[in-house]
């Protein structure tokens, strides 16, 4: 049967009252929510336990989202071993029938796309318009790697031989650990996911502890759509305490992660040494961080540079790894365009993300905010503040958007991964792209394409 093709999510346009209206009633039917126990999952036991995470809402930190199970070393052990049972009859599952599991998740979640993205307002500070963008990549992610996985599941072309049978097909490896981050909650946590049970491996999965409940929904979600029990086990936890343990535990077979560059490089580094009783090298995929430029010269719209810049800079609070965290201006158009960022910036509405109004949300939590202003000091000793900078009078992790100019290339602004509301201003003497000979892991650049600038846009979908 012939693949259906695939569309992305298209945004909702809040401006019309009736989305509006939904999402207000979404957002109140989330806050009715507020406080209630999510369980562990393993196989199809839901398992509470004493310690619990407390997930609050970082506009309003001692409103609590919700109180979720804290999975224990016992715990993990018990949901690799139902994961394992799992696998027995799930690798033989085919491949289309495993992508319409997904087909069905994604038509679950499209029913309740407004419900999902109020949760993450309150429990990531996302804007209503960055919080719907998550959810609907969530979707997205579900229906492409749906479609993908028909296409692997073909059988593989191969040049045929007079005398022989030959046949070639990917096979699932086993069972993997998913270790998600915090600020594309559900994007990122679905995509990981769903990837790696589409392709016929079980999986558990440790969401990050700033957005637990949101992950809760997913996994309530997936069996909503009759995944059966064991291929997905939700086993929440302090990534610090229970990390390594899953990390290392013999019976994991791959580790699929996405998070700092600090934590990644540490799994890596324990998942390449071989534990007692382990049969298999594990394999391990780690997204990490990202110090991201847009770089622009004269030929570029520079009203058009200057509102890419400030989306992708200040959008979700500059919390994405693909967030324009530095601007490198060739010097024919540096301070002009300089002038039209600060102009813009300075009429970004910092508020409650519950608020219709509000462009920019709080931090994620207290050590994301003491870790932004301890760039921003820095700025103030090393570079030229243009705007922000200071503290708002307000409950919650608010970092006004704050601009430094003349930072010098390869200082610690310029190369360090902010991950917050920081705009790195780099005047450049030419296009000869010195500045960029020190851009590690991932670069976004704006390359100059007569007469626009490419990145920035579609900012609302980038992880
Ligand atoms: P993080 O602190 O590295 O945490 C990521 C995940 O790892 C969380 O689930 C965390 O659990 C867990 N973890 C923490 N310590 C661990 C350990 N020792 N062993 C195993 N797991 C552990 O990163 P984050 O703050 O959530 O996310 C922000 C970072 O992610 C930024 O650097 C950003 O650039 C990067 N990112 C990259 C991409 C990409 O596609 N390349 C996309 C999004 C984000 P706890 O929450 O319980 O600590």
């Amino acid at each position: 049967m012939a693949i259906k093709p695939y569309h992305y999510e298209l945004p909702l346009d809040f401006n019309q009252p009736s989305n509006r209206k939904a999402m207000e009633s979404a957002l109140r039917e989330v806050k009715e929510q507020f406080g209630l126990s999510y369980p562990l999952l393993i196989g199809s036991e839901r398992v509470d336990t004493e310690k619990k995470i407390t997930s609050t809402n970082p506009a309003h930190p001692d409103q609590v989202v919700g109180f979720v199970s804290k999975a224990e070393a016992s715990h993990i052990d018990q949901a690799i071993k139902e994961a394992w049972r799992a696998f027995d009859s799930w690798k033989k599952v085919p491949a289309a029938d495993r992508a319409r599991y997904l087909y069905k998740a994604a038509a679950i979640m499209r029913r309740k796309k407004l419900f999902l993205a109020a949760v993450e307002v309150y429990e990531a500070g996302k804007t209503w318009a960055e919080a719907e963008g998550d959810v609907n990549e969530a979707i997205d992610f579900m229906e492409y790697y749906g479609r993908q996985m028909e296409r692997l599941g073909a059988p593989v072309p191969l040049t045929p031989l007079d005398d022989e049978d030959d046949q070639a097909f990917y096979v699932p490896i086993g069972v993997g650990a998913i270790i998600p981050p915090w600020n594309f909650p559900l994007a990122i946590l679905t995509g990981m996911t769903t990837s790696a049970i589409v392709a016929g491996n079980c999986v558990i999965l440790k969401p990050a502890s700033a957005t637990p409940v949101i992950a809760a929904h997913f996994v309530e979600i997936m069996h909503e759509a009759g995944l059966p029990y064991g291929v997905l086990n939700f086993v929440p936890g302090d990534g610090g305490t229970i990390g390594d343990y899953i990390v290392t535990h013999p019976l994991i077979r791959f580790i699929s992660f996405t998070g700092s560059r600090e934590v990644g490089l540490r799994i890596n580094q324990l998942a390449a040494q071989v534990a007692p009783g382990q049969k298999w090298i594990k394999r391990v995929v780690a997204e990490m961080g990202g110090k991201d430029a847009i770089v622009v010269d004269e030929t570029a719209d520079l009203d058009k540079a200057a509102q890419d810049i400030v989306t992708s800079a200040f959008g979700f609070q500059g919390q994405k790894c693909s967030a324009c965290s530095r601007a490198i201006i060739v010097d024919e158009v540096h301070d002009v365009l300089l002038k039209k960022i600060v102009e813009r910036t300075k009429k970004l509405v910092v508020g409650d993300p519950d608020n219709f109004n509000s462009q920019m949300g709080p931090v994620i939590d207290p050590k994301a905010f003491e870790k932004v202003h301890s760039y921003i000091q820095w700025g103030k000793e090393h570079a030229h503040l243009e705007t922000g900078g200071g503290t708002m009078d307000r409950d919650g992790y608010f970092i006004p958007p704050t601009i430094f100019s003349d930072v010098k290339p390869g200082s610690k602004l310029e190369q360090e991964e902010v991950f917050g509301p920081v705009l790195a201003v780099i005047r450049a003497r030419n296009l000869l792209f010195q500045p960029l000979q020190r851009v590690h892991i991932q670069v976004v650049i704006g390359l100059i394409e007569q007469p626009n600038i490419r990145a920035g846009q579609n900012n609302l979908q980038q992880c």
